[in-house]
C-alpha cells in the first residue's frame, strides 16, 4: 500500500514538473532552439522523460534530411543502409519516431526474397536517343540506319514507364556476380539480390556514347555536361542555332525517373556506358590518334583539335560525376570494330590496347568490355572451353588479353530474354536492343520479342517512318 502511495506521488510529481517544464520552455520560446543539452542545463531538477515529447518535435526538423535519405535508401531496397543511417543520430535509440522509422525499415527488409537465379536477368541496351524526330527521319542518308538501331526519347520514357509499372528494377551487372574467395580460391560466385516479392531485376546499358559527329544537325544531343548542382545534362543545339542544356539522352533521362521513382533502382545502380575511342568519349575530341597535333587520321575526322587537353580534363569531370552516381563503364572498342572470328588477334589487340590507352586516362578503371556489333570473340560455350571445334581460332588468346587488361564481365548481343554466363574468373551476358527494328517487328505483327518487358504499341512512336528497313511486312499490316 505504502509502495502504491509512493507511486502515485511520483507520478503526480513527474506530471507536474512536466507541466512546469512546458510552460517555461513554452512561455520563454524556446521551443525551436531547445535541445537535450540545453534542457539539461536549465531543469536541473526536472525529470527529463516528459521532455522528450517535446524535444522529439523539435528534433524532427532537424532530422529532416537524414531521415528523408533514409527512406530513399530504404526505398532503392538498402534497407540497412537506411537503419545505419538512422543510428548515426546522437539518441536515436530514445526516440520514438526513429525507433519506429528503424522497425519499418527491418520489416520491409524482412519481406524480401533472394532472386532466385541471377543467370536469368534481363539486359537491355539503347544508342543514343533520337530528340528530333523531324530531323532525324528525314530521309537523307542516314535515316534509314537510325529508324532501325535508334530509339526516340519519347519511346524511352514510355518504356522506363512500362517496366516501372510491371515491376522491373535496374540492378548493377556486378550483382548477378563477382570475383570472391572462396575454399578454391578467388571465383565469380553469385550476389543475393534481395527484392519484394513481384520485383524483377534487370540491366541496362547504352552504346557508343560519343556523340558522333556525323550525327551533328540530325536532332540528337551533341555531348555530357556538368549543370546546375553538379548534375550531368546533355547540350542540346536547336534548329534556331540555340543551346539548351537538359535530359536529351538517356543519362539524364534515367536520372531523372529514378530521382522521381527511387525504387526502380536496386541499391542506386544505374546502367552501363560502353565508349568507343575514335571520335572521344562523351562528346569530346579526346582522342590523341584521331586529334592529336601528329595524328594521321584527320583527313577523317575533319581537324585537329586545339583543345584536346582541356576537353580531356573536362570529359574527366563528366565521367567522374557519372560514377559517383552510380554510372559504370564499359570498353566497346576503339575503331568499332567487331572483335569476333573475322577478326585477327592482332588487330583485335591493338584496337583494344589503344582504347585502353586512351580511354582509361579519363574513366579510370574498366572490368565491363561491351562487344561492338556484338561481335563475340567466341561461341557460346565457355571462354575456357578450348576443346576442337568449340571456340574461334583465337578466342582464348584474346580472352586471355582482355583478361590480363583488367576485363572481367563481358556482353554480346542476344534476342533472347536472358542469357548468361558465369565463368570461373568471367560474368557474359547477351543484350537486347529495344529500337527500331525491334518495336516495328512488334507493331507490325511480324514478331514480338519485347512482351516480358514492355507493350511496343503504347511505346511505338509514331513520328517513325514505316516500314522500317529490314523488317518483313506482314501483307496488309496495319498501325494504329
Ligand atoms: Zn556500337
Amino acid at each position: 500500500m505504502a509502495k502504491l502511495r509512493a507511486m502515485l506521488i511520483a507520478v503526480f510529481v513527474t506530471a507536474a514538473a512536466c507541466l512546469a517544464v512546458f510552460l517555461i520552455v513554452y512561455l520563454s520560446g524556446g521551443l525551436e532552439s531547445i535541445d537535450e543539452t540545453k534542457e539539461a542545463k536549465s531543469t536541473t531538477a526536472a525529470p527529463t522523460k516528459p521532455v522528450e515529447t517535446t524535444t522529439e518535435e523539435a528534433k524532427s526538423e532537424e532530422w529532416a534530411a537524414e531521415i528523408a535519405e533514409a527512406d530513399r535508401l530504404a526505398a532503392m531496397y538498402d534497407y540497412d543502409a537506411a537503419i545505419a543511417l538512422i543510428q548515426t543520430i546522437p539518441g536515436y535509440d530514445r526516440s520514438v519516431k526513429l525507433t519506429q522509422a528503424i522497425g519499418g525499415y527491418a520489416s520491409a527488409r524482412d519481406t524480401c526474397v533472394k532472386w532466385a537465379d541471377n543467370t536469368k536477368i534481363p539486359h537491355i541496351f539503347f544508342h543514343t536517343l533520337v530528340v528530333d524526330t523531324e530531323l532525324a527521319f528525314d530521309g537523307d542518308e542516314d535515316s534509314d540506319n537510325y529508324n532501325q538501331v535508334m530509339t526516340t526519347v519519347s519511346e524511352f520514357n514510355e518504356i522506363l514507364t512500362e517496366m516501372y509499372e510491371r515491376g522491373f528494377v535496374l540492378v548493377s551487372i556486378y550483382d548477378i556476380a563477382s570475383l570472391q574467395e572462396t575454399e578454391e580460391g578467388v571465383k565469380m560466385k553469385q550476389n543475393a539480390i534481395m527484392l519484394p516479392p513481384g520485383k524483377k531485376p534487370f540491366i541496362l546499358s547504352q552504346d557508343d556514347v560519343s556523340y558522333y559527329a556525323y550525327m551533328t544537325g540530325d536532332g540528337y544531343a551533341q555531348k555530357l555536361v556538368i549543370g546546375e548542382g553538379g548534375k550531368v545534362v546533355n547540350e542540346y543545339v536547336n534548329r534556331d542555332g540555340s543551346v539548351s542544356y537538359g535530359s536529351y539522352d538517356m543519362i539524364p533521362l534515367l536520372d531523372d525517373f529514378i530521382d522521381e521513382h527511387p525504387d526502380f533502382s536496386y541499391r542506386g545502380a544505374k546502367g552501363i556506358i560502353a565508349l568507343t575511342g575514335y571520335e572521344g568519349v562523351l562528346g569530346y575530341r579526346t582522342s590523341e590518334y584521331s586529334y592529336g597535333a601528329n595524328s594521321t587520321q584527320n583527313k577523317d575526322f575533319k581537324y585537329v583539335n586545339p583543345d584536346i587537353e582541356s576537353d580531356r580534363a573536362e570529359a574527366k569531370k563528366v565521367a567522374d560525376a557519372l560514377k559517383a552516381d552510380g554510372w559504370l563503364f564499359a570498353c566497346h572498342g576503339w575503331g568499332h570494330r567487331g572483335m569476333g572470328k573475322n577478326q585477327s588477334y592482332e588487330n583485335f589487340e591493338k584496337d583494344i590496347d589503344l582504347w585502353y590507352d586512351e580511354v582509361i586516362p579519363i574513366i579510370g578503371p574498366c572490368d565491363i568490355l561491351i562487344y561492338p556489333k556484338g561481335d563475340d570473340i567466341g561461341t557460346w560455350r565457355m571462354y575456357t572451353d578450348t576443346a576442337e571445334g568449340h571456340q574461334y581460332p583465337e578466342t582464348l588468346a584474346k580472352y586471355e588479353h582482355a583478361d590480363s587488361l583488367g576485363f572481367k564481365y563481358y556482353c554480346n548481343v542476344d534476342s533472347s530474354e536472358y542469357w548468361t554466363q558465369i565463368g570461373a574468373q568471367y560474368v557474359r551476358t547477351g543484350r537486347r536492343n529495344i529500337d527500331g527494328t525491334r518495336l516495328f517487328e512488334a507493331v507490325c505483327g511480324y514478331r514480338d520479342l519485347l512482351s516480358d518487358l514492355i507493350d511496343a504499341k503504347k511505346v511505338w512512336d509514331s513520328a517513325r517512318p514505316q516500314p522500317v528497313k529490314g523488317v518483313p511486312v506482314p501483307e496488309g499490316y496495319v498501325i494504329d
